[in-house]
């Protein structure tokens, strides 16, 4: 039986571990299906986590130092993907994938979000063969080659500034004329002259053969007017989904209370409607998602678990 089992390793999920097993949980352990770390690995770049202060740094530079400190006191780690999660009488029940089951006292859901699909023609097709939503992992394909970034929030004008450093030029597609993201970001990338801005338009299909992508189809909103763009690499940056499929039932009902888009009703101290069962990060109702604030529910959660325990004694 463990003390916690932590799905998912995140930033939430990584600082949930180390406060569990560093406030005294001898039995904790972290059930991430990839390596962990979480969505920050697919950034170029972070520069609004205090303490830490270097543009030459990726997300997955910034990661690095956090596995070895969030494994430092005992927490363990089992790469393997959750499918459930039950609450039978006092305790619960984790089901893996592959059907092994894993029983623990308390609970702590930190399964995060991945990128939301834009849904226009071509995406699904071409996606991984042309269309990507990671900057760091495709950019160097099109080294000196022009690319088109999808979206108008901070992921879309980061990663689009990242993309310049590499590629000859980048389109940037909004469906508006005003951005989502922070002033400082929009600043930055009006101030690189190879990211042009293509506003009020939108991706009305991708195109290409079996050798992948070949060019997009750009629709100005306003007009309708088409306008093909040739020989370029898709990133599409427009948002994310919660990760809430854990917490749904075998007649797809949640085991415990939603909003109704999805997040985790939650409290300030990460509790859900369920004893026991505490979620973290991205996934919970008015997530700021940022990693300091992942992080920082991470630790509240663990912290609660071990009060948690304590009173069940
Ligand atoms: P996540 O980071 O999403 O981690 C969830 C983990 O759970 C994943 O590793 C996933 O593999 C695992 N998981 C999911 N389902 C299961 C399952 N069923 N079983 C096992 N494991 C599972 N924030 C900032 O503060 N500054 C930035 O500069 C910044 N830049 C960003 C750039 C990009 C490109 C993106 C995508 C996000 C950025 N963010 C940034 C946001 C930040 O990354 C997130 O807010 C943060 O990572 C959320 O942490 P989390 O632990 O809640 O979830
Ligand atoms: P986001 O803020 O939700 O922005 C998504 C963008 O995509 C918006 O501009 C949206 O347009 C556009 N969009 C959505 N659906 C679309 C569609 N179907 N077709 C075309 N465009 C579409 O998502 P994000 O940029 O990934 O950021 C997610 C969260 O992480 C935010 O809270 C963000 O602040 C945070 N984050 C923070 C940092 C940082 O702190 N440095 C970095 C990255 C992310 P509209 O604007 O018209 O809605």
């Amino acid at each position: 039986m463990l003390d916690c089992a932590i799905i998912g390793g995140g930033p939430a999920g990584l600082t949930a571990g180390l406060y569990a097993t560093r406030g005294g949980l001898k039995n904790v352990t972290l059930f991430e299906m990839g390596v962990p770390g979480g969505q920050i690995t697919k950034s170029s770049e972070i520069e609004n986590y205090p303490g830490f202060f270097d543009s030459t740094k990726t997300g997955l530079d910034f990661m690095d130092t956090w596995q070895k400190q969030c494994f430092n006191f005992g927490l363990k780690h089992e790469m393997q993907k959750v499918e459930s999660i039950n609450k039978t009488g006092e305790y619960f029940t984790i089901t893996l994938e592959g059907g092994n089951t894993v029983e623990a006292m308390t609970v702590i859901v930190s399964t995060g979000a991945v990128p939301r699909r834009a849904h226009f023609k071509g995406e699904d097709e071409f996606y991984g063969r042309g269309v990507s939503t990671c900057a760091i992992c495709d950019g160097f394909f099109y080294k000196d080659k022009p690319v088109t970034v999808l979206g108008g929030g901070d992921t879309a004008l980061e990663e689009a500034y990242f993309l310049s450093n590499i590629c000859s030029d980048v389109y940037v597609v909004h469906r508006r004329d005003t951005f989502r993201a922070a002033p400082p970001t929009i600043d930055r990338a009006e101030r690189k002259e190879n990211i042009h801005f293509v506003l009020d338009s939108v991706i009305e299909e991708s195109v290409g053969d079996a050798m992948g992508l070949s060019g997009v189809d750009i629709r100005n909103v306003k007009t309708n007017e088409i306008t093909h763009m040739d020989n370029t690499g898709l990133f599409v940056f427009v948002g994310q989904d919660v990760k809430n499929d854990v917490l749904k039932d075998e007649n797809d009902d949640f085991i415990c209370k939603m909003s109704e888009s999805g997040q985790v009703i939650v409290d300030l101290s990460m509790k859900t409607s369920v004893p026991g069962l505490f979620v973290a990060g991205d996934l919970r109702i008015e997530a700021p998602k940022q990693v300091v604030s992942a992080a920082g529910d991470g630790s509240i959660a663990a912290l609660q678990v071990i009060s948690y325990i304590q009173e069940q004694q």
